[in-house]
C-alpha cells in the first residue's frame, strides 16, 4: 500500500481550508436568504429582466407600459428593505386578462395579489378590473371627478391605481409572508398591514404621484359611498366568508377603503417605524407559535404591542348589519 495518495502538502491544506471556508460562507449566505420564490409559476412566462433588483416575468415578450410600475416597485423595495431591515428577493409576474386564471388565485384579471411563496401577480395591458372600475366612474357627476382628473389626467386610467398603486400593498404582504408563511391571527390585520405598507411606501417616494392617484381614487369611493347592497360588513364576516367577500368585488373594495382610512391615520400618527412594529406583531402572534387567540386575547396583545391609541384607531365601526351604520 502506497502512502502517495495520502500525501498532502501545506499549500494544498491551505487551499482546501480556503475552499471549505468559502463553501461554508456560501451556505450561511444561502441560509439567511433562502430562495422562497415558487419558480414553478415562471415556467411558461417570459423572463423580461427589466430590473436589477427585482425579478420580472410576463405573459408577453415585450410588454409595454410597465416601466413605471417597476420603477415604483424598486423604490418601494428600497423603502421596505430599510424599514424592515431585509434584503428581500421576490418576483413580479405581469399577466394579461387571457392568462389570468392560470396564475392568480382569484378573478377578475388585474386585481393585484401576492402569493405566499414570493410571487406577486399584476395585470398587463388594459385589465378587466380597471375597465370595470372605469365604468363605475360613468355614474359619478363630472363635477365630482375634478380631483381624480387632477392626478390621472382627462382620461382616467385605473390600471394606474390597480397595477401601480396597489402593487405597493401586495409587496407589503410579501414582506409579511416571508416571515409568517400563510399563518395569521386575522385576515383583517393582514389587510391593515397591506394598507399600511401601501401608504408608507407611497408617501416615501421621490414623487407623490402614486400616493395622489391612490388617495384621490380611494377618497372618491369613500365620499361617493355608492356601494349598493353590501352583503358583508363585520370583521367576523370578513374572516369567515373571506373568499365570498372577495368574489363580491364591491364588498371587498368597501372593506379595503375602511382599512385604508385606518392605515392612513396610523401612518400619519406613528410614521414608518409603525410598519415594523406591526409586522413584528404579526410575526410574534403567528398562530403556529401561540395558537389561535380569542378576540379578547388578541385585543389585549394589540394594546400591549401596538398601544391603546392605535387600537382605538383600529376599532371597527360596523359590527352590526344595520344599513344606517354605513352613513357615518
Ligand atoms: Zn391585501
Amino acid at each position: 500500500m502506497t502512502t502517495f495518495n495520502c500525501y498532502i502538502n501545506a499549500d494544498e491544506i491551505k487551499m482546501k481550508t480556503t475552499s471549505i471556508l468559502i463553501l461554508l460562507l456560501l451556505m450561511s449566505c444561502k441560509q439567511s436568504q433562502p430562495d422562497w420564490i415558487d419558480r414553478q409559476l415562471h415556467k411558461e412566462l417570459f423572463d423580461i429582466n427589466l430590473s436589477e433588483s427585482i425579478e420580472t416575468y410576463a405573459t408577453s415578450e415585450n410588454p409595454s407600459q410597465i416601466e413605471n410600475t417597476i420603477k415604483n416597485l424598486e423604490q418601494a423595495k428600497g423603502y421596505f428593505d430599510k424599514v424592515f431591515e431585509e434584503k428581500l428577493n421576490f418576483a413580479v409576474l405581469f399577466v394579461d386578462n387571457k392568462n389570468w386564471n392560470k396564475y392568480a388565485f382569484i378573478p377578475p384579471p388585474g386585481m393585484p395579489q401576492a402569493h405566499y411563496e414570493g410571487n406577486m401577480i399584476l395585470g398587463l395591458g388594459k385589465s378587466m378590473m380597471a375597465t370595470r372600475a372605469e365604468q363605475g366612474l360613468q355614474n359619478i357627476p363630472e363635477s365630482e371627478l375634478s380631483n381624480l382628473k387632477k392626478y390621472y389626467g382627462e382620461e382616467v386610467d385605473l390600471d394606474l391605481f390597480f397595477r401601480d398603486g396597489l402593487s405597493l400593498h401586495e409587496l407589503g404582504h410579501l414582506y409579511q409572508f416571508y416571515k409568517t408563511g400563510k399563518n395569521s391571527q386575522r385576515r383583517w390585520l393582514d389587510e391593515i398591514f397591506g394598507n399600511l405598507c401601501q401608504v408608507g411606501a407611497a408617501r416615501n417616494m421621490e414623487s407623490q404621484e402614486v400616493f395622489n392617484r391612490m388617495d384621490s381614487y380611494q377618497m372618491l369611493l369613500v365620499q361617493q359611498n355608492r356601494w349598493g347592497e353590501l352583503k358583508y360588513k363585520t370583521l367576523v364576516q370578513f374572516e369567515e366568508d373571506y373568499l365570498d367577500v372577495m368574489k363580491q368585488g364591491q364588498n371587498y373594495g368597501w372593506y379595503q377603503t375602511q382599512f385604508y382610512l385606518m392605515a392612513k391615520e396610523l401612518h400619519s400618527k406613528y410614521g414608518d417605524e409603525f410598519l415594523n412594529i406591526f409586522r413584528d406583531f404579526l410575526i410574534d402572534t403567528n398562530p403556529t407559535i401561540i395558537g389561535k387567540l380569542s378576540n379578547e386575547g388578541l385585543q389585549e396583545l394589540m394594546i400591549e404591542n401596538l398601544g391603546q391609541d392605535a387600537v382605538e384607531i383600529l376599532q371597527w365601526k360596523y359590527e352590526t348589519l344595520n344599513d344606517n351604520d354605513l352613513e357615518n
